[in-house]
């Protein structure tokens, strides 16, 4: 008779504190197994790239050590889902899979349906539990701002260790750390470091030290990375429960001396669950228009123009630095993503999807969620509200008056004066002898004229929002996606 067990299944939850699905299993009726998988099609899914599996080994390094306590750790197995359920169950006998529901791209939710397929077939039982703020099931948002407050006013699942009994089984090499190259990893970098306790101390700094200066620096790229949260890649991979940092925003909130800043922060923790949610109800958007009155829009693709923007390399200072910033660091604020993006979808007049994989790549904190949804309503395809097209020298001479984050990742660009390193352009060729520039050779000369293709791009942006089919989708995606009650 081979032992019984039931399977606790890490996906995007690495944590233990405030996890549902986790606290259930540990009180559930037989001893657990906790296991993580490296999905050989998942590595090689064009979302994904080195850094987010880096942060995903640190995040489980995290837990072991918490897990030393209890005696166990998680088991990293290389392999496709079913394939590495099929060899556990060689030796064990799974009566249940515990998990918190993934709200992932098409390719992990097709592996949810065939696993959810196995588990019938197998007599498993999968008990999925709710990610966050993020409701599954719901055709409309009727319920979902009280859903929301529910959820996060709720208690904080602290877990109970008392009766659980871990599965400590050591399984051969070749089904388990398999995984030789990317799992062997440089730990030399300076990107956010994965883990519950490095979100732990984000969190504490940010409360202690940085939430004074959330608003102002909110929308500069420089103080962004200072003043803003920087809580979202331990957000999107779990090791930060939503729910701990809104009840850590309410406690703040009876003592802090920055209400207003308070207030700012926590309408982005809702934003977060409500973007996740329009693709939980809609994830065709991965792949095409929200308004599918912007089906048919012409966006014939330019390699010249995309292998531009992608090696920050467009000639408009604002946009080549974000670019390289993301690159280089993993992160960007909203602002300049926003811009980044209106500039590949507006200005160059490509299609999102030319740039959404290669961008989550970038994004240290991938949620595919609020990744497609923010990538819809830049482009401008939702056709609810008023379009966006960001003007990348006015948002440099607002936001980066002194161009400190573009000397500092557009280093062709560090020797000029303040003015010329924001437009590089203005100066006469006399400037360029005396700062030994030359546009065109030390910097490229602007792709596009943008004050012509912001035109053109409103002209067919908007041209298409008289089509009735244009209409008649825009009242669906306000009746499916828009909240009955504002929130505060
Ligand atoms: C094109 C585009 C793509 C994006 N892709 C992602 C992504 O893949 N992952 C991601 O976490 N955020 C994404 N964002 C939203 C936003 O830019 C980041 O959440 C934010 O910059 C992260 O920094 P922070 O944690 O310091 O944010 P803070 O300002 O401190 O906000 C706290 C948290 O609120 C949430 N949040 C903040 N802004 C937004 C927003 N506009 N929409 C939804 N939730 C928000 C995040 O969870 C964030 O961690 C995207 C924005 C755009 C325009």
């Amino acid at each position: 008779m081979m032992e019984v067990i039931n399977v606790y299944w890490f996906k995007r939850d690495f944590r233990l504190y405030d996890n549902k699905a986790f606290n259930e299993a540990l009180n559930a009726d037989a001893p657990v197994l906790l296991i993580y998988i490296i999905e050989p099609s998942l590595i090689a899914d064009a979302h994904y790239s080195e850094r987010h599996w880096r942060f995903v080994k640190e995040s489980i390094d995290d837990l072991n050590v918490e897990l030393t306590t209890y005696n166990t750790s998680i088991q990293v197995f290389y392999g496709e889902v079913i394939d590495v359920f099929q060899k556990i169950s060689k030796i064990y006998t799974i009566t249940k899979v515990f998990s918190t529901q993934e709200i992932g791209i098409d390719i992990t939710y097709k592996r949810d349906i065939e696993f959810s397929s196995y588990c019938l077939e197998n007599s498993i039982i999968w008990h999925e539990f709710q990610n966050g703020g993020v409701v599954r099931g719901l055709r409309n948002r009727d319920s979902w701002r009280r859903l929301w407050y529910q959820y996060m006013e709720e208690a904080i699942v602290e877990p109970v260790f008392t009766h659980i009994e871990f599965v400590n089984a050591e399984f051969t090499e070749d089904i388990v750390m398999g995984f030789p190259t990317y799992w062997k990893f440089d730990n030399s970098h300076t990107m956010q470091v994965g883990g519950r306790t490095s979100g732990l101390l984000w969190m504490e700094s940010f409360f202690n030290e940085r939430l004074a200066f959330y608003s102002d620096y909110i929308s500069k790229p420089e103080m962004a990375r200072y003043g803003c949260s920087r809580l979202s890649p331990y957000i999107a991979w779990g090791c930060l429960s939503v729910r701990e940092i809104y009840q850590r925003c309410i406690a703040e909130k009876k003592s802090s001396t920055s209400k207003k800043q308070l207030n700012a922060f926590m309408s982005r923790l809702r934003w977060q669950a409500h973007f996740i949610q329009k693709f939980e109800m809609e994830p065709r958007i991965e792949f095409e228009a929200f308004n599918k009155g912007y089906l048919d829009l012409a966006q014939p693709m330019n390699s010249e123009f995309l292998e531009a923007w992608k090696t920050g390399t467009t000639g408009y200072p604002l946009v080549d630095a974000s670019i390289r910033a993301v690159t280089q660091t993993g992160y960007l604020n909203f602002r300049m993503r926003s811009m980044c993006v209106s500039f590949l979808v507006h200005h160059l007049f490509q299609h999102f999807s030319t740039g959404s994989k290669w961008l989550a790549r970038q994004f240290l904190d991938f949620e595919p969620g609020i990744h497609y949804a923010q990538f819809q309503m830049q482009s401008g395809f939702t056709a609810t509200n008023t379009i966006r097209i960001y003007n990348p020298t006015k948002n440099a001479l607002d936001y980066d008056p002194e161009a400190i984050f573009i000397k500092k990742f557009v280093p062709e660009l560090r020797d000029l004066p303040v003015d010329f390193a924001i437009q590089p352009w203005k100066m006469t060729s006399m400037e360029e002898m005396l700062y030994n520039f030359e546009l065109g050779k030390s910097y490229p000369h602007r792709i596009v004229d943008i004050s012509e293709t912001r035109k053109e791009a409103l002209k067919k942006l908007y041209g298409k929002r008289k089509d009735p089919l244009t209409k008649t989708e825009k009242e669906r995606i306000l009746k499916m996606h828009t909240l009955k009650k504002r929130f505060p």
